[in-house]
């Protein structure tokens, strides 16, 4: 079986955990950087990316989360969590993490579109994915090693650069656990990966 940890800051930790529990693997919602030696892969939930970077810094994480990206394991970046993982964030000066290559664009919505749902084709992973998007960003841009998995609207929702997934709507809201078994999946071919090393 492989532990998936949910970094437990802030936002949408305990849903990803049962969604990850749903697929039959084990979820670890991590709280301490410590926690980060005993997962496989790791999930940054939605939120607000804000006030989760701010406690990233505030418990010493986020050194710990870049050696975590860097050292091969997958992470996968929902909401606030895609704008946490991006190398540029529009209108900001600063990234956060920038261990996936793309720009990103919060509440790239607008104001009568905050929250809805909507069927997605999502590629690799369904044709009719249940995709709930809050206060959602959208992805501007990705470089050529990066496959954009996900659009709507014209805009990229969803991309996979190698072991760094995203997607800008919140997989963990209902009973579809398809994309979550999909990380799932690039976590035991990255594990099988690094034990080969
Ligand atoms: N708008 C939020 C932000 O900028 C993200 C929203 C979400 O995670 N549902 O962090």
């Amino acid at each position: 079986m492989l532990k998936i940890g949910v970094l437990g800051l802030q936002g949408a930790f305990r849903e990803h955990k049962h969604s990850i529990e749903s697929c039959g693997q084990e979820a670890l919602i991590v709280k301490k950087k410590e926690q980060l030696d005993e997962v496989d892969g790791l999930i940054i939930p939605g939120g607000e990316s804000t006030t989760m970077r701010r406690l990233i810094d505030r418990y010493d994480f986020f050194e710990a989360l870049q050696e975590f990206g860097k050292s091969g394991k997958p992470i996968f970046g929902t909401c606030a969590g895609l704008i946490l993982l991006a190398s540029e964030i529009n209108g900001q000066s600063h990234a956060h993490l920038g261990l996936m290559d793309m720009v990103v664009e919060r509440n790239a919505f607008g104001r009568q579109r905050e929250s809805f749902e909507t069927k997605l084709e999502v590629k690799g992973v369904a044709e009719d994915f249940e995709a709930v998007f809050i206060r959602a960003p959208h992805i501007v841009n990705v470089k050529e090693d990066t496959e954009v998995l996900a659009t709507y609207d014209g805009q990229i929702v969803a991309a996979q650069q190698g072991h760094y997934l995203a997607a800008a709507f919140h997989p963990e809201l209902t009973d579809d656990h398809r994309l979550t078994q999909y990380f799932i999946e690039l976590v035991k071919k990255s594990k099988l990966k690094l034990a080969a090393q």
